[in-house]
C-alpha cells in the first residue's frame, strides 16, 4: 500500500514514518510513505503557498495552485489516481471501522492543511474524504496524517507480527481490550490477577472477555449499543449490570 502525503512540513512526515513499527513496516516492503512539499510546486518567484482570506479576517489561506499541480505530480509519478482524503476539523471523525474500509485500498494521497485551512476550491475539485482526528484544532494537519498512517498501516499484513495482535484490540470488536499485565507478577505490593498466571486458555479467554465487557460498561457504555453480542456476551453484561 502506499501513502502520498502533501505537506509543508515533508520532514515532520517521514521522522515519524521512520520509526517504530511503521518504520519498520517501510523497510520491509509492506508500505510506502512518500512525502511531497507544497511549496515545491509553487509558481510564485517568493516561493508563497498562501494568502489572506477574501472577505477578510485573521491568517492565512493555502492557495489551490500549488496543492493542484502537488498533487497532478502524485498521479503522475504514480501512474494512479490515489483516494484523496484532506485532515481536517470539519471532516467524519476517524473511526476503527473507517481505518479498517481503508486498509484495503491500495493507494492514499492525504493534504495536510496549515494556518486557517486549505481554499475550498480546490477541495471542491480534487479531495474524495474529509477526516478529523477529533472535536479539537491543531496547527497543522501533519500529526492527523500521520495519525491515519499509523491506524491504518498496522493492519496491512505483515506490518504487526499477526493480525490476532490488533483482531483483540480495542474498538477491533466495537469494545475496549481488557487490561494487560507483564512480569513480574507482584510489583509494589500490587499482584496480577491470578487466572493469567493459571495457563488455562478457556478460563483466560473467560476473564479477558467479562473485564472487556465490564471496561466498555463503565467507560464507553455508547459502544455498547452498536454492538452485536453473543449469548455469552449478553449473559455476562447482564451479570455485570447487576452488580454495579
Ligand atoms: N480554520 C480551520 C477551522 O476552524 O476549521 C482550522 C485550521 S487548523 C489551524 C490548520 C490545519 O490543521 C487544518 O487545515 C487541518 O489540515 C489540520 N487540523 C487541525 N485540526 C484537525 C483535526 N481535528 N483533525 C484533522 N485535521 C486537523
Amino acid at each position: 500500500m502506499r501513502f502520498d502525503i502533501l505537506t509543508l512540513f515533508p520532514q515532520l512526515c517521514d521522522t515519524i514514518a521512520g520509526e517504530s513499527i511503521i518504520g519498520r513496516g517501510i523497510k520491509n516492503g509492506y508500505l510506502q510513505v512518500c512525502c511531497h512539499n507544497i511549496r515545491d510546486y509553487t509558481l510564485s518567484k517568493q516561493a508563497r503557498v498562501d494568502d489572506a482570506p477574501y472577505g477578510g479576517g485573521r491568517g492565512m489561506v493555502l492557495q489551490c495552485q500549488p496543492i493542484d499541480d502537488c498533487f497532478a505530480a502524485v498521479v503522475r509519478e504514480t501512474g494512479s489516481r490515489p483516494h484523496f482524503i484532506y485532515m481536517s476539523p470539519k471532516g467524519k471523525t476517524l473511526t476503527q471501522q473507517r481505518v479498517r474500509e481503508l486498509s484495503r485500498m491500495e493507494h492514499i494521497a492525504i493534504l495536510c492543511g496549515h494556518y486557517e485551512g486549505v481554499d475550498q476550491r480546490v477541495l471542491d475539485k480534487l479531495v474524495d474524504e474529509e477526516i478529523s482526528v477529533g472535536d479539537y484544532v491543531l496547527t497543522g494537519g501533519e500529526l492527523p496524517a500521520m495519525t491515519l498512517v499509523d491506524a491504518v498501516g498496522r493492519l496491512i499484513p505483515g506490518v504487526l507480527s499477526e493480525d490476532a495482535c490488533f483482531e483483540e484490540e480495542s474498538h477491533f470488536k466495537g469494545m475496549l481490550e481488557y487490561p494487560q499485565y507483564t512480569r513480574p507478577a507482584a510489583w509494589q505490593g500490587r499482584e496480577v490477577p491470578e487466572v493469567l498466571l493459571t495457563g488455562h486458555h478457556d478460563n483466560i479467554a473467560r476473564w479477558r472477555l467479562e473485564e472487556s465487557l465490564r471496561l466498555t460498561l463503565e467507560r464507553r457504555p455508547d459502544m455498547l449499543k452498536a454492538l452485536l453480542l453473543r449469548d455469552e456476551e449478553r449473559k455476562i453484561l447482564e451479570g455485570l449490570k447487576e452488580t454495579k
